[in-house]
């Protein structure tokens, strides 16, 4: 690992002013936030991250969990997955939150990794973790290795011709069913994205993974007042049973009455290259009979647009089957 600085700022806007000396705050920052560590320490061993300064960020006052005024909850950019999977509130309301961080990497993770940093964590995909192979996210313009190596993990949703890398998350997959907004401070003072407008499509651009700028610091995400009588499931597949990243998952939130779906909220893990609402799989489910039939047609929508490469095409039909279950699962519960 490279020499660099370390300090603990002592309050959000001495490590603003400092992360807006970076020169980016995307892949490369010369400046970085230090959370939990899983993410970052470990690409700085791989000497994949380079940063000169590290800004500990851990004794923030950001680490609770809080109701809001409106029914909803406020969620510390600190807050451990550990604690956030297992708060009562979130466990009775926003269920599918914490089955998602709870089928997640391992229990020491858990309690070390914070919100913010599962928000940011990066692609698992070998070649951006190996300094000695091409790629355009870690080094732009040096192509894609993934393309004509092997990609059975990649995305099959929202590629582009520059790269293929997956978003490992769970945690985000479910906030994205949950349509959680994330707040940031920055120099310009505070502004909320949308979950959905957080993370970039790769295009020409893989290096560029979300609308953060030198300085943004996550204070917090919101979750909106949970639907009254929805019920929650989020399904993980992979290669084991536990600590391996998701070969397809889906969050499901959904409402039936009489019968009928009345509200329905879906997204995919393991499949794009962005935690992966699908607004198609809802269209297809909202107002219709809670069956088989209609949860495969929502699972047919949601996987239309997918482009498979050389070794995952079998993922087309596997998150199908995987979305089909979750919303069965979830209509029965
Ligand atoms: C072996 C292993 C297995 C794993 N398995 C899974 C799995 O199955 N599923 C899964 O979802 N995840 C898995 N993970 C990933 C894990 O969930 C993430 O590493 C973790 O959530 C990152 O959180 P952190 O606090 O440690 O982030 P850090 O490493 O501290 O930070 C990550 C990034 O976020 C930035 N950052 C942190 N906080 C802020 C903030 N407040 N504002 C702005 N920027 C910030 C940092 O600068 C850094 O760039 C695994 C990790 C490991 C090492
Ligand atoms: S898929 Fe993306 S992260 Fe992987 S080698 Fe290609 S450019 Fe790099």
């Amino acid at each position: 690992m490279r020499m660099f600085e370390f300090h603990r700022p002592e309050n959000a806007a001495s490590a603003i002013a400092a992360g807006a000396q970076a020169k980016t705050a995307q892949q490369g920052a010369d400046i970085r936030f230090l959370a939990g560590g899983t993410t970052l320490v470990d690409l700085m061993k791989l000497e994949v991250e380079t940063p000169r300064q590290l800004l500990d960020i851990n004794r923030l006052p950001f680490d609770k969990i809080d109701d809001l005024p409106n029914g909803g909850l406020k969620i510390g950019a600190t807050v451990r997955n550990s604690d956030l999977a297992h708060h009562a509130k979130v466990q009775k309301d926003y269920a599918v939150l914490s089955q998602a961080i709870l089928s997640g990497a391992s229990a020491q993770l858990r309690n070390l990794a914070t919100t913010a940093g599962n928000l940011l964590q990066r692609t698992r995909c070998m070649y951006f973790r190996d300094n000695a192979m091409p790629c355009n996210k870690r080094e732009p313009g040096t192509g894609c290795a993934a393309i004509t190596g092997s990609n059975r993990m990649l995305a099959i949703l929202g590629a582009s011709e520059h790269c293929i890398a997956n978003n490992p998350s769970d945690m985000c997959v479910a906030m994205a069913a949950l349509e959680a907004t994330i707040h940031v401070q920055g120099t310009k003072g505070s502004r909320e994205i949308a979950f959905g407008d957080f993370h970039l499509l790769p295009g020409n651009t893989p290096h560029r993974e979300t609308v953060l700028e030198p300085g943004d610091l996550i204070t917090h995400v919101a979750l909106p007042p949970p639907i009254r009588g929805s019920r929650h499931v989020y399904l993980k597949l992979r290669d084991r049973e536990s600590y391996e990243f998701a070969l397809a998952s889906a969050a499901v939130v959904i409402s039936v009455e009489r019968g009928t779906v009345t509200y329905a909220r879906v997204a995919l893990g393991g499949v794009g290259t962005k935690p992966w609402r699908s607004r198609e799989a809802e269209n297809e489910l909202t107002g219709k009979p809670a069956n088989a039939a209609n949860f495969r047609s929502a699972a047919e929508a949601a996987l239309r647009g997918a482009k498979p490469q050389s070794e995952n095409g079998f993922k087309i039909e596997l998150a199908k089957r995987c979305l089909t279950h979750a919303l069965q699962t979830a209509s029965n519960a």
